[in-house]
């Protein structure tokens, strides 16, 4: 198999503007071959278990039906089945689970990073859910998968995660997408803001988990102004849930259960003014 071409002719363009982003149009970001096979190849930062970044060769070949091989340093990496999309990475958060990945139980190395805004083949700007399970690439075991088949496919027990867990993530400038899982983003929304939208998708189920309890919630405390508690709060005010924040300003031991204690700060839910 040949990978050593790749040509990527606008792998080095500026990335474009927001304002350039109109209808969808087509571009041939990568190699398009009469068999109906793409290909791509590149070099990435690949973090590696001792905690440094190593540039290592990468190359994706298949296509979205039939599905692709991952191949590293010149050799099978993972071989996907159909339902993943070959986007190319634009912007990409860091998060805690980034800087601590050195601890996850996940396989090392990896290129990380999975807050992505990504362009696809039709330059759409699109943010991308990073649970790659059954439902997400429409497999039929979907039907089977106890997780899949409750709607419960975050859970999925076979699934792999878009730089976290396997799958080549955003800190790189291609990734392979769970098709089900990509969201195109309006064009009134930066490429700046759009990055939060994976993060602040995870602030959003967590309300919507507690949705019973908030529904009679007169008030919701917020434990941490971190980034994941600030995005709470904005998905609490976009609900209209009234809120007050608590900012933790000391942690103790008591036996072996650290515990923490928090202070009330400003009321920040301009309702309860
Ligand atoms: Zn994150
Ligand atoms: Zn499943």
């Amino acid at each position: 198999m040949t990978y050593a071409l790749f040509l990527l002719c606008d792998f080095l363009a500026p990335i474009r503007s927001r304002q350039s982003q109109g209808a969808a149009r087509k571009h041939p970001f990568f190699e398009q071959r009469p068999s109906g096979m793409c290909a791509v190849g590149f070099r990435a930062y690949e973090y590696q278990a001792d905690g440094s970044f190593k540039t290592t060769q990468y190359a994706y070949e298949g296509n979205d039906q039939e599905g692709w091989y991952i191949i590293r340093e010149g050799s099978r990496y993972l071989d996907l089945p159909g339902g993943y999309r070959l986007l190319r990475s634009l912007r990409c958060g860091i998060c805690a689970t980034d800087l601590a990945r050195i601890h996850l139980a996940f396989p090392l190395p990896q290129i990380i990073g999975h807050e992505i805004i990504a362009e696809d083949i039709d330059g759409r700007i699109v943010a991308v859910e990073i649970n790659a399970s059954h439902a997400s690439i429409s497999s039929p075991a979907a039907l089977t998968c106890p997780m899949c088949a409750a709607g419960l496919a975050t859970h999925c027990p076979e699934r792999m995660v878009l730089g976290i867990d396997r799958l080549p993530g955003g800190y790189g400038p291609w990734i392979l997408a769970p098709a089900g899982n990509i969201v195109e983003v309006p064009h009134d929304i930066s490429d700046t803001v759009a990055v939060l939208i994976e993060p602040f998708a995870a602030a959003a189920h967590a309300l919507e988990s507690l949705s019973l309890h908030l529904k009679d919630a007169r008030r919701v405390a917020v434990l941490g102004l971190g980034r994941l508690g600030l995005l709470v709060i904005a998905a609490l005010a976009v609900l209209g849930v009234l809120y007050f924040a608590l900012k933790k300003i000391v942690g103790w031991f008591v036996g072996r259960k650290s515990l923490k204690s928090y202070q009330r700060s400003e009321t920040t839910s301009p309702s309860l003014n």
